[in-house]
């Protein structure tokens, strides 16, 4: 059940001296604030946004924090309307002018994307960092309060704006546009690859390497439309392309291999997809480079460029399917203009 409550100086807020910035927290659920069961040996959720705050030392120091609960959940269950409504509590946070930024906790498995979500649907500049833990509250290494610490610092610091949104985990932020979680269980797992990190944090103080490029602002539009996503390989009979079409999918991501190609019979299904009206967007499964209209074969990546198909370019297929919900939410099924997006 998600819900939105606030819980104003709680937790490391009770005694920020004056004059610290306000952040404001916002829990959406994940290892950051589980613990594993004693019975079961599972994780489980069991820490309140306030209990979370109150372990992490020095933090009143930095900043006055406030806690908004978003919800409890492991980010397996989250979802695109989870992240709308996410985004909107996140917008009314940033929309208070004594708001400097808000620090999101998140489950890590679903993380690049909900930030990714929320760095296309946020309006304005503030800093907005998504952070989590792979090590939960009971473990010997707990990461959490370290990556809160991290997180609120970064928020406050002038060498980190205009980042957009971003994933700070391990002392290292990432765009949201180029993040992928890379490792299932060690502490260092969100990396972006051959566009390099944005920074680093330790000793509360942040080193900027890069800025955040080729970011887009998208409208939260009422419904989201319904989009696929299909991953392709070897031997695929294009049977669930087919699915996803006869299922009434206005929108398809093909996550294809290589610079964006897929087999013959694939083809014949993207083909019946483009004669149904549903926008096709070609991603690949490669996580570094991007898509590329090279092969002229059926199914070659030119080949389903000049069929009407839209190359993701270097946007992972999970997060071009995103951008093709918010997209055809704002322009509908016009593949012309949505093209212009990718
Ligand atoms: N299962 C967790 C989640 O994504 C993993 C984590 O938070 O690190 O919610």
């Amino acid at each position: 059940m998600l819900c939105v409550a606030v819980a104003p100086g709680v937790g490391a807020a009770a005694d920020a001296p004056a004059g610290l910035p306000t952040v404001v927290v916002v829990t959406t659920g994940g290892t950051i604030a589980e613990k594993t069961d004693p019975t079961t040996g599972g994780a489980v959720p069991a820490v309140s946004g306030a209990d979370l705050l109150a372990a992490v030392p020095g933090l009143a120091a930095v900043a006055k924090i406030e806690v908004v609960t978003y919800s409890n959940i492991d980010s397996s269950q989250m979802s695109p309307e989870r992240w709308a409504g996410l985004s909107r509590a996140v917008g009314q946070a940033l929309a208070r002018p004594e708001v400097a930024g808000v620090v999101v906790t998140h489950g890590t498995d679903t993380m690049a994307e909900g930030s990714y979500f929320l760095d296309l649907t946020l309006p304005g500049d503030k800093p907005v960092v998504f952070t989590g833990a792979m090590n939960d509250a009971s473990s010997p290494f707990p990461d959490g309060p370290g990556n809160l610490f991290n997180a609120v610092t970064q928020v406050c610091a002038p060498q980190a704006k205009n980042w957009g949104v971003t994933v700070t985990l391990n002392g290292y932020v990432n765009a949201a546009r180029t993040v992928r979680k890379t490792q299932t269980t060690n502490v260092q797992t969100f990396e972006s690859g051959e566009e390099g990190y944005l920074g680093y944090i330790t000793g509360g103080k942040v080193t900027r390497f890069n800025d955040a490029d080729n970011r887009k602002s998208l409208p939260l539009p009422e419904t989201l439309p319904k989009v696929a996503f299909v991953s392709t390989f070897a031997g695929d009979d294009g049977s669930l392309v087919r699915h996803a079409v006869d299922d009434g999918a206005t929108g398809l991501v093909v996550e294809g291999v290589g610079a964006g190609n897929v087999n013959e019979a694939v083809y014949g299904a993207i083909t019946y997809a483009l004669s149904k009206g549903v926008v096709t967007v070609i991603s690949t499964r490669v996580p570094n480079g991007a898509v590329e209209p090279i092969y002229g074969d059926a199914g070659g990546g030119l080949t389903l460029q000049n069929h009407g198909c839209i190359l993701a370019g270097d946007l992972d297929g999970q997060k071009a399917r995103l951008l093709l919900m918010l997209g055809i939410g704002k322009f509908g099924p016009d593949a012309a203009k949505l093209k212009t997006l990718f």
